[in-house]
């Protein structure tokens, strides 16, 4: 049984407002076997709704509209829906008690509008909201089953899963769907695809997206079957396939971040980090202390920003920045070593570089940053030309600082 999401709610169009109702829903359908095939967001407007209702009932056997229940003029969806339907509104007594003993107990007068939430289309069932005064709706029509559910997220989450997900699992929907994702960093997305297109190219399912994000590229698979273990083995039959020929540019399996697998190393080898940092503003070290737990193996990073903090705060020489610029080889190392030996921990990192877009010059145009390394076994430095605007050069660099990181003490 495939499903189909209608999201209503004129505010949803705006730029202020996101659709995360149909996020939660699809993860929670697809939990149970149940792929989504459409998604509408449509505004508080009659016809609009209608019309993608109607051809939404063409096409999908399970519908689910969310929001425009609430007692307000501009709350349009019961009405649509049971007007599509031609079947008419009516009141439900006990709907119509609880909405008045709510009022009651606040102890205030109810709004007359309010008993629009105690209809429900004839021959439909309601489903109880224990959050809020509209109750959901479940209408089964010829081969379509409907739901209608309250459009907070704090309504509509409990009143899922409380009701619709145990009629959903009766009904059978037929088995699991689930997506594995590798993530990959240093390669680019083309490189990627001549890799494993050949691998990927004979299975139907799962089925295989390639999707680049600010400084990793994901392949996500997306396998359906009967049992949860037919799902596994399916994507392992590929996923195991892919991840050999990607070999050690995959960083995570398990949707972990980039800050989070090198956290996790430096965890298991007992290892501690402090970074200095020139273009990237202590990006690095936001990046390394978003992870809970990080104080075991951050020890703390110095935003040298100016050529004087480079001298006093790591200890990097004056003629060195005399001689080679503050944007150079020489000066990424000893901001590495100097950070080292003043933290006192095993790796130390340098970052200076050109973030732009102003700065650049014909020798060291924007985009150029040196990142270098320190640890016992000396000090690594790669330079790099990073494409893009100032925060994607900033990310780039924090990338490539971690991944440096990642590969050097993985083995
Ligand atoms: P109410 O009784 O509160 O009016 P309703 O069912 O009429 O509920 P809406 O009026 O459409 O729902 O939306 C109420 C609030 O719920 C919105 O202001 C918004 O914050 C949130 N909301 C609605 N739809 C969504 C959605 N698709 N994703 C996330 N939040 C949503
Ligand atoms: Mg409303």
């Amino acid at each position: 049984m495939d499903a189909e999401i209608i999201a209503v709610g004129s505010e949803l169009l705006t730029p202020q407002h996101i659709d995360t109702n149909s996020l939660h829903l699809t993860e929670k359908l697809n939990n149970l076997g149940i792929l989504v095939r459409f998604k509408t967001i449509v505004g508080d407007s009659t016809d609009d709704l209608a019309g993608v209702f109607r051809a939404a009932l063409g096409r999908s056997p399970l519908i689910i509209l969310t929001g425009g229940l609430g007692p307000t003029d501009d709350d349009l969806t019961r009405d649509v829906v049971a007007k599509v339907l031609e079947r008419p509104l009516h009141e439900i007594g006990e709907l119509r008690q609880r909405i008045q003993q709510r009022y009651a107990r606040l102890g205030r007068p109810m709004p007359q509008n309010n008993l629009r939430q105690a209809q429900v289309p004839e021959g439909a069932e309601w489903l109880e909201n224990r959050n809020g005064t509209a109750p959901g709706i479940w209408i089964e029509h010829k081969d379509n089953i409907i739901i209608l559910l309250p459009g907070p997220p704090r309504e509509l989450e409990p009143l899922f899963e409380s009701t619709c997900v145990p009629r959903l699992e009766r009904l059978g929907s037929g088995g699991r769907i689930k997506t594995r994702v590798y993530k990959i960093v240093g390669l680019p997305e083309s490189e990627v695809d001549q890799l494993i297109a050949p691998l990927y190219r004979p299975f139907t399912n799962p089925t295989t997206t390639i999707l680049a994000s600010l400084g990793s590229i994901e392949i996500h698979l997306r396998a359906r079957a009967a049992t949860d273990r037919e799902v596994e083995t399916r994507l392992a039959e590929l996923g195991d396939k892919i991840e050999l020929a990607l070999g050690d540019h995959v960083y995570s399996t398990k949707g972990e971040s980039l800050e989070e697998v090198v956290g996790m190393y430096l965890v298991m080898r007992q290892r501690t980090i402090a970074v200095a940092e020139s273009c990237t503003g202590g990006l690095l070290a936001e990046r390394l202390t978003r992870i809970s737990g990080s104080s075991t193996y951050f020890l703390g990073g110095a935003v040298c920003y100016t050529n004087e903090m480079k001298i006093r705060w790591a200890g990097v020489p004056a003629e060195l920045i005399q001689i080679h610029g503050a944007v150079s080889q020489s000066v990424a190392q000893a901001l590495a070593e100097g950070v080292r030996s003043r933290a006192g921990s095993s790796i130390g990192l340098g970052i200076t570089g050109i973030a732009g877009p102003t700065g650049g010059t014909q020798e060291k145009p924007v985009g150029l940053v040196f990142i270098a390394l320190a640890d016992e076994r000396g000090t690594q430095v790669r330079e790099f030309h990073f494409p893009g605007d100032r925060d994607r050069v900033r990310y780039w660099a924090t990338q490539m600082a971690l991944e440096m990181v990642r590969r050097r003490i993985r083995d």
